[in-house]
This record gives C-alpha cells, sequence and structure tokens, in this order.
C-alpha cells in the first residue's frame, strides 16, 4: 500500500513538472496569414471595424446634443488616424502575402489609391454635417503629404480642417509624443477634441481627447 503511495506522488510530480516545462507550439506562419485573410474575408474584420464606429458616431451625436444645450458653444473636433482607419492598406498587404517591409508598403501608399473605410466614411460624413472638425493625424512622415491628400479627396473625404504628418526627421521610438502634441496643438486653436480615433493604441495615448476609440487591426503594430 506503502509503495503504492509513493508510486501515485512520484508520478503526480513527473506530471507537474512536464506540464510545468511543456510550451505550447508555435504557430506556423502560413496558418496564421490564413487566420488574417479569412478574419477579411470573412466580413469579421468589417463587421467589428462598423461597431466602433458605430460608437464614435452615438458618442459625437451625444455631444454635439449636449453642447447645443449649453448657451456657450465650444468647437467640437475629431481627430482621426489614416492607415487601417480611415483608409485601408488591406489589399497591398495581401498582395505582399503579408510580408514585404515598410519601404514598399510606403511605395504603395505614395501610389494614392487606398480605398475609404465605409464606416470611418460615414462617420467623417456624419461629423461634416453636424459642424464638427475633422483633423487627420497620421504617422505618415510629412513628405508624403501631397499623395495623402490626394488619396484622401479621391477615396471621399473631400475637406477637413488640419492634416498632421510626421515631421521626416522625427526619431523617437513612439509616435505616441508627435500624435498627442498634433492633438495638444488642435486644443491650443480652441477646439474641443471630443474623440481620437485609431487602429493602434498609440493613436490614443497620450491625452487631449474626451474619449479613444480603437479599431481592429491583427496586420501590424505602430508603438
Ligand atoms: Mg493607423
Amino acid at each position: 500500500m506503502k509503495r503504492c503511495y509513493h508510486l501515485f506522488i512520484t508520478s503526480l510530480l513527473v506530471l507537474v513538472v512536464t506540464l510545468a516545462i511543456a510550451k505550447p507550439p508555435v504557430t506556423n506562419l502560413d496558418f496564421i496569414k490564413q487566420k488574417l485573410i479569412n478574419y477579411n474575408t470573412s466580413g469579421q474584420y468589417a463587421k467589428e471595424v462598423a461597431a466602433v464606429f458605430n460608437e464614435a458616431s452615438a458618442y459625437l451625436e451625444e455631444r454635439v446634443a449636449a453642447n447645443q444645450a449649453t448657451g456657450n458653444k465650444k468647437r467640437l473636433a475629431v481627430v482621426m488616424d489614416i492607415d487601417e482607419t480611415s483608409l485601408s492598406n488591406y489589399s497591398e498587404m495581401a498582395k505582399e502575402n503579408f510580408g514585404g517591409n515598410k519601404d514598399e508598403l510606403m511605395q504603395a501608399m505614395l501610389q494614392g489609391q487606398d480605398s475609404a473605410i465605409k464606416p470611418a466614411l460615414a462617420f467623417y460624413q456624419l461629423a461634416q454635417s453636424k459642424d464638427v472638425a475633422v483633423f487627420f493625424v497620421t504617422g505618415r512622415f510629412e513628405s508624403m503629404r501631397a499623395a495623402t491628400a490626394k488619396n484622401l479627396q479621391a477615396a471621399g473625404y473631400k475637406t477637413w480642417q488640419g492634416l498632421f504628418l510626421k515631421p521626416n526627421n522625427y526619431n523617437k521610438s513612439s509616435v505616441v509624443p508627435y500624435k498627442s502634441g498634433a492633438r495638444h496643438q488642435i486644443e491650443a486653436q480652441g477646439y474641443d477634441v471630443i474623440l481620437t480615433i485609431g487602429d493602434q493604441w498609440s493613436d490614443l495615448k497620450g491625452g487631449y481627447a474626451d474619449k479613444q476609440f480603437k479599431v481592429p487591426n491583427p496586420y501590424y503594430y505602430i508603438p
């Protein structure tokens, strides 16, 4: 009986140690890519993006109504990111089989043929119709201003209150100081930035917006 007990305890210890050192297998890259493709082609991505823009739209309407109710009306503004928020690079990323490099993606952006993310365009139009100023704040470089402006207009974003691009010599490891700095400048112009919307947390951190809305982006990460 005692021997049996010892055997049981030893087996249990072996099992615990085995479980502790066992690591889950690393997922094969091709399966990860297939997951990304399915996420898009199944319509799940579009659905999740639309849900975030619906929430942002409801919030915008609330804020506009509240602003109108006060005698002392503020100049309301929204900040929109561009890539994977207002414009989509998906077709280029899929063409590169989710590989390629940043230079290739940038070259594609310079073509100015990115399409609008539809719920983003609807949100933009809602803001315009409610007299809420729209500012685009993008991590694209200042050198890409002309191509970016042309692309925005071709995609249906006809006009804006401001278009902030990252300085060509920007060398910080995160875009947060630049993006929050842009929102700070917008508020310094007298606007109340009611919300900022983007696909990266770095689009949203750093303050100078009352509320943050994050759309999904499983394709790349920007600190
Ligand atoms: Mg983006």
